[in-house]
Formats: C-alpha cells, structure tokens, sequence
C-alpha cells in the first residue's frame, strides 16, 4: 500500500508535516509547498499508486470525484477567476514526485504565475490524420 521511499505516503502517514485541506479513508489533499497560486492543492489516492499508467480504475474514481468538492472550496475561499487541474506523468512531462497528484492550481490574473499555453497545430494534421490517429489509439483499448 505505502510506499518506504515515497515523500506523498510519508505526508498521509503523517510523517512529514502538510497543511491538510481534506481528508477521508481514501484521498487526501493539501496545500502544494510551491504555492504556484494562492491556494494551490494537491490531491492524492492514499494508495501508493506511481501515477496514471500505474493506476487502478477505482483509484482513478475515486481520487476524481473528490475534485469538484475541493475545487468548490478554494473558489468560495479565494473567488479566484478560474481554476486549472494539473496532472504531470513521468519525469520528461514535468512529474517529480512519483505518487499520483493531481493539482488545482486557482487563477487569479495573466501574471499569477500560471501558464497553460500551448501551441495549437491544426495546420498540421489534416482530417485523414486525426482519423488515423484516433484509431491507432483506439485499437489499443481493445
Ligand atoms: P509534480 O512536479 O507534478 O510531480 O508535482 C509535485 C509537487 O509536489 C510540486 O509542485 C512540489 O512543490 C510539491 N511538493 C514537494 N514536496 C512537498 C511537500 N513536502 N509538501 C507539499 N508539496 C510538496
Ligand atoms: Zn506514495
């Protein structure tokens, strides 16, 4: 279940101090360290789990479901403008604490901190390609 070397099982154990928001049998959720925004939280599966390859579908669930009430929370708290969830898998995709998290990071302004840009390609992929790629993704759900 945990997991020795884990920093995110040494805080639910209670081992390493957080500053909790919520808690139940199954998640727990606290503030990030880094405070990219005011407010910015984590939530986690008590279960050790590395992240989203690694995890069970009832895991997955019910980690999710306790999302919204947490995001309602901070939004009553702080009225930020908006809100973005964060979810970072493997190292090269910016993950660098191996126990599934997903963030609520609240937005309050362009220059809170936060960017979720990117660069749009449609240009690159015409129709017969996403059709192509849908279903080379698709076969492997099979
Ligand atoms: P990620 O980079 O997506 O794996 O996110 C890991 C997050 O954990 C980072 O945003 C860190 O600021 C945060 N973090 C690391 N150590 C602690 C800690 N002791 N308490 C709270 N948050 C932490
Ligand atoms: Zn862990």
């Amino acid at each position: 279940m945990s997991h020795d070397d884990c920093l995110f099982c040494k805080i639910i154990a209670g081992d390493i101090p957080s500053a909790k928001v919520y808690e139940d049998e199954q998640v727990y959720a606290f503030l990030d360290i880094s405070q990219v925004t005011k407010g910015h939280t984590l939530v986690i599966p008590k279960v050790h789990t590395k992240n989203i390859y690694e995890t069970p579908v009832d895991v997955a669930g019910e980690l999710f479901k306790r999302v919204p009430k947490i995001a309602n929370a901070i939004q009553k708290a702080y009225k930020p403008n908006g809100l973005n969830l964060l979810n970072n898998n493997e190292a090269f995709a910016g993950q660098s604490v191996f126990h599934l998290h997903i963030h609520i990071i609240p937005r309050y302004d362009e220059s809170d901190g936060f960017d979720a840009k990117w660069l749009p390609k449609n240009d690159e992929f015409s129709s017969e390609d996403l059709k192509l790629i849908s279903s080379e993704i698709s076969k492997q759900l099979k």
